[in-house]
């Protein structure tokens, strides 16, 4: 049978575009690609990018106060969000730009439309065009999840945290996740009143405990006030604000954000008239190559609901087209993925945590904690934590984790390590580069905790 395509892929996010790229390159596939709005998808357009740029933005105060015990006579003056949020917007229209050329460099057809399933070889188009194609990659991605409470329309959710006309007073955020303590983060930076409300008894669920006690005593300590064991049972318009009515009592916001997790992009597609089997969390289930219960429809991304993080959709995205268009079979390795959260004190984290290492194995755990020599001399209280835990019996390193500045930067470094399966006697056999912070990770020589 003849198709007008040997690839459509729906959706223009990170593992949909590296896929239609790869994909397309040197004339293997025929491929096109239809995004039904920014291409770029969520890093890009409403996550990481503009997030991470926030995160700069929101540190400059507390640059401004080093700069001063530094001997620079600055003063900070006001932030004008309406110069960054201009700013902000040009950059990711310059992104923007950046993915579609990159698209149209490689061959690849692109549709600015919602694209939906018809058949194992067909999609159809929003504009009644119906395209066929040998085989079709799902790269929708997901969304954020709001709880049904009443009241739940009068908040914002990280779509639209970019897009405010002007920075609220006082925002409360809900959820103890990576996207609530990073804009819990950001919004204190930027001098707004910050509330969090987290159900459970601690932020940061499933990672390193010792990590998430010192993030939220910093957290603290900077000024947000974290409600924990709290919930947010409804929210109504009152005349002093967004009124949330809380475990603890009725308080006035002028914005609610919430940050609840977020749902794989599956509804309407089509998908389980034509046999794909959907998961219990609305996620396309999928084999390591990728490929759903549908021989020519594959999946990758966060509509799979797998290790949801750029970095694995685009792993994902490009092990599909090497394995399928460039003979080149290969699969995408989710054991070990490092990764950061952009809360400040920033957190870089790879492999086991204390808690999850200690179930399986006899461990050592090696820690260094300490204030480093920039805040420190600035006067600050700020205190860097690094944590290495080690396997009593192979002496490998099944968890790195870093509580402070650059951690992001420095885990992905020490991942190689740990990913290439360094031993403790590994690290303490390479010297120190004098004097950063990270010199800390090859010089602990006593284990703080042996069990
Ligand atoms: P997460 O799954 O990380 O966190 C969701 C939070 O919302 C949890 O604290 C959860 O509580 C809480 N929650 C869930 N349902 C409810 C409810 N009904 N009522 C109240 N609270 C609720 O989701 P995020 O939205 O923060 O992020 C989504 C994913 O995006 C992340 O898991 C990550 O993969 C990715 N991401 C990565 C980033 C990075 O790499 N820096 C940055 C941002 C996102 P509980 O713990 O009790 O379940």
């Amino acid at each position: 049978m003849d198709f007008d395509f040997d690839l459509f892929v729906i959706g223009g996010g990170s593992g949909g575009v590296r896929a239609a790229r790869i994909a397309a390159s040197e004339g293997r596939a025929r491929v096109a690609l239809a995004e039904e709005s920014r291409m770029g998808g969520t890093c890009v357009i409403r996550g990481c990018v503009p997030k991470k740029l926030m995160v700069y933005a929101s540190e400059y105060p507390g640059l401004m106060q080093d700069a001063r015990a530094y001997g620079w006579q600055v003063s900070s003056g006001a932030f004008d969000w309406g110069h960054f949020r201009a700013r902000l917007e040009a950059e990711l229209t310059r992104l923007e730009g950046a993915y579609r050329g990159g698209l149209k460099g490689a061959g690849v057809t692109i549709f600015d439309l919602r694209a939906t399933l018809v058949d194992a070889h067909t999609v159809a188009l929003a504009d009644g065009r119906r395209v066929t194609a040998k085989h079709i990659l799902i790269a929708t991605g997901g969304r954020p999840f709001v709880p049904a409470i009443p009241g739940a329309e009068l908040a914002i959710t990280s779509n639209e945290i970019f897009h405010l006309d002007a920075l609220p007073a006082r925002a409360l955020v809900v959820g103890g996740g990576y996207i609530a303590s990073e804009f819990a983060c950001i919004l204190n930076g930027l001098g707004v009143k910050v509330t969090q409300s987290y159900r459970g008894a601690q932020i940061l669920r499933g990672f390193d405990e010792e990590c998430r006690a010192q993030i939220v005593s910093a957290m603290q300590g900077n000024g947000i006030d974290l409600r924990l064991s709290h919930e947010v049972t409804a929210l109504r318009q009152g005349a002093e604000g967004i009124i949330a009515e809380t475990s603890t009592g009725a308080e006035a916001f002028d914005l609610v954000l919430y940050a609840t997790g977020r749902v794989p992009n599956t509804a309407g597609l089509g998908l389980e008239a034509l046999g794909v089997e959907i998961g219990t969390r609305g996620q396309i289930v999928v084999d390591a190559h990728s490929q759903t219960a549908v021989p020519s429809v594959f999946a990758v991304g966060d509509v799979t609901d797998r290790i949801n993080l750029t970095p694995v959709a685009i792993r994902e995205g490009h092990a599909f087209a090497d394995t399928i268009f460039g003979g080149k079979p290969w699969q995408a390795d989710h054991d070990l993925v490092a990764s950061a959260v952009f809360t400040q004190p920033e957190f870089g984290t790879v492999g086991l945590s204390e808690e999850a290492a200690r179930v399986q194995d006899k461990i050592e755990v090696y820690t260094a904690s300490f204030r480093p020599m920039q805040s420190l001399f600035a006067g600050r209280e700020d205190r860097v934590l690094m944590k290495l835990v080690v396997s009593q019996s192979s002496r490998r390193v099944l968890g790195c984790h870093i509580v402070g500045p650059a951690a992001g930067e420095m885990i992905q470094l020490a991942a190689i390590a740990v990913k290439m399966g360094a031993t403790k006697e590994d690290f303490d056999r390479t010297v120190a580069v004098h004097p950063t912070m990270a010199e800390e990770l090859v010089t602990m020589r006593k284990p703080s905790r042996v069990d």
